[in-house]
């Protein structure tokens, strides 16, 4: 299974947000979607950064209150790591457990076409190990 599969049961939509936008509402955006980060989009449709939950944390931690009032594009991380809809699921949760995030936008023919994150991940590789184990019960039992 890949990344393509994902996408096709849990759409493609992105929730974004632009450069300038305060970490406060970075944050609101966050809670009222019900997510863990959001992709920040420079000029030209092309992603400038990525903003976490775990950013918010650090943030607080390294500048106080006063992080609330700052521009993404001051804190977000840039050296955002992406994915084709072609890279396998097994792939995708190396490349999260090595990295240490959760999120990974996908890009398509360099256009953003969709966000995996751990959860999906996992609850698509469970999927997948509950067919093999369905197919090796089937064919143990003739
Ligand atoms: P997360 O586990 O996704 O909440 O992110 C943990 C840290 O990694 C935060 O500093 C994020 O900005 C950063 N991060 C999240 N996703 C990515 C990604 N795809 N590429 C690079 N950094 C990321």
């Amino acid at each position: 299974m890949n990344v393509a599969a994902i996408l096709n049961t849990k759409g493609r939509s992105v929730v974004t947000a632009k450069p300038e936008t305060t970490i406060l509402e970075i944050a609101e955006k966050l809670t009222s979607q019900k997510i863990g980060a959001v992709v920040i989009m420079g000029s030209e449709g092309k992603v400038a950064g990525i903003f976490s939950e775990r950013d918010i944390t650090r943030s607080l931690a390294e500048h106080g209150p006063e992080a609330l009032k700052q521009p993404a594009s001051k804190l977000m991380t840039t050296e955002v790591i992406t994915c084709e809809p072609s890279v396998t699921i097994d792939d995708m949760m190396e490349t999260m457990t090595k990295g240490r995030f959760r999120h990974v936008p996908v890009i398509e023919d360099g256009a953003l076409v969709g966000l995996v994150s751990i959860g999906d991940v996992v609850k698509h590789h469970i999927a997948e190990v509950e067919l093999e184990v369905s197919a090796m019960r089937f064919y143990l039992n003739g």
